[in-house]
């Protein structure tokens, strides 16, 4: 379903990302773990073609939307051909990035009526079942400071997935959130993977990754320097780096 091959970038002088290929299949789960600063948004964020790359290409469902030549030429499609398919790309951040002066169900029917062209009425019965499979039907007229950082979380779920999206990315959306409300978001993303969502998740649950992942990437210093099942790799003893991660986890 998306696919990065040979992904580089730099800032200036810094390598953040060195040659990353990795291929996330339909109804997959991917957990990327790794250090700070190792690179995980920025790949995160490559796929989602939020970031221009300086090497390598992404391909989204057999789409090729950017590469980089043998020259060094930057490619791309058409910014029009992009934002087609970026729309089946959904993402959730750290930081909710709800929107203060719209109520729970307003945030997520505010893109369907701008993007997706729905009538107002429409927009907002959709966005009421997607806050009722979150479990916030109830707050659909709370505006978002009079919820909870797991409510808003779900909230920006629920507008993310209102789009119909055939990817899910999350990134670390549990880092912001005290520790009691954490299980709240992780169980609506297990619910999603359970239905088959396709998801690529950056977060550093490994009790997430180990239950629910189908494949854990571990990145460090912009390279993949694991990957696999998750029963493999948080018991793999032959990788010391990978090894020394994880001892910071329990
Ligand atoms: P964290 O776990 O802290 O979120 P990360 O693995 O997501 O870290 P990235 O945010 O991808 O790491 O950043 C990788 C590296 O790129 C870091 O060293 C960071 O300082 C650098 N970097 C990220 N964005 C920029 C930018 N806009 N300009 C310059 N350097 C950047
Ligand atoms: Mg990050």
């Amino acid at each position: 379903l998306v696919e990065a091959r040979g992904v580089s970038k730099s800032y200036g002088p810094a390598r953040v990302l060195n040659n990353i290929s990795l291929g996330v299949r339909k109804s997959e789960v991917t957990c990327i773990i790794g250090p700070s600063g190792s690179g995980k948004s920025t790949l995160l964020r490559s796929l989602a073609f939020l970031e221009e790359y300086d090497g390598g290409e992404v391909l989204i469902e057999g789409e090729l939307l950017g590469y980089v030549d043998r020259d060094g030429v930057r490619v791309r499609a058409p910014l029009a051909e992009i934002n087609r398919v970026r729309r089946h790309v959904g993402m959730v951040f750290q930081q909710f990035n709800l929107w203060p002066h719209m109520t729970a169900a307003g945030n997520v029917a505010e893109a369907l009526v701008r993007v997706k062209k729905l009538p107002r009425r429409e927009a907002r019965e959709r966005a009421l079942h997607m806050l009722d499979k979150v479990g916030l039907l109830e707050k659909a007229d709370a505006y978002p400071i009079r919820l909870s950082g797991g409510q808003q979380q779900r909230v920006a779920i629920a507008r993310a997935l209102a789009m119909e999206p055939h990817i899910m990315l999350f990134d670390e959306p549990t880092s912001a959130l005290d520790p009691e409300l954490v299980g709240e978001v992780l169980q609506v993303m297990k619910t999603l993977a359970r239905e088959g969502m396709t998801m690529v998740v950056v977060t550093h649950e490994m009790g997430f990754a180990a239950q629910v992942a189908d494949r854990v990437v571990f990145i460090d210093k912009g390279e993949i320097a694991a990957s696999g099942p998750p029963r493999e790799i948080f018991h793999d003893p032959n990788n010391s780096r990978l090894q020394q991660f994880l001892q910071n986890y329990l």
